[in-house]
């Protein structure tokens, strides 16, 4: 298999996520994005949402991203309900995408952190 299919980074964790070379607990998938549990999740539902395209942090999003990002805003509160995050208001959950260095992002794929569930969280 070519380590050069456009798009991936042969290097990146979350592409080889997408590519099931390494294991995960889906929660949504589509031709455009992938969705699975955290590994580490700060609260009773924690799930990543993330484009199947390598894109390496919200400082690359431009215009061109728009009808992507559009989708995966447009799934977050489908898949927080499904995941068992309690409605609006006295529910809810909190989405988090974390940026560069100072942002605290450690796994360089563009991915939106979805969290929520009955408060006490483990972090946040
Ligand atoms: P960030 O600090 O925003 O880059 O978050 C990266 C997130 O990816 C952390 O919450 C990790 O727990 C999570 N993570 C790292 N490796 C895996 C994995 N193999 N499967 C699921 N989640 C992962
Ligand atoms: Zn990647």
């Amino acid at each position: 298999m070519s380590v050069h299919t456009p798009g991936h980074d042969a290097n990146c964790i979350f592409c080889k996520i997408i590519a099931k070379q390494i294991p995960s607990k889906a929660v949504y998938e589509d031709e455009q994005v992938y969705a699975f549990h955290d590994i580490n999740p700060w609260a009773p539902v924690h799930f990543l949402l993330i484009p199947k395209a390598h894109i390496p942090s919200m400082a690359q999003v431009g215009p061109e991203h728009a009808a992507l990002m559009g989708h995966m805003m447009a799934l977050v509160p489908k898949l927080a309900m499904e995941q068992g995050c309690n409605p609006y208001p006295d529910g809810g959950y909190r989405l988090v995408t974390n940026t560069g260095a100072e942002g605290g992002q450690e796994v360089h794929h563009l991915h939106f952190h979805v969290m929520g569930g009955p408060r006490p969280w483990l972090r946040g």
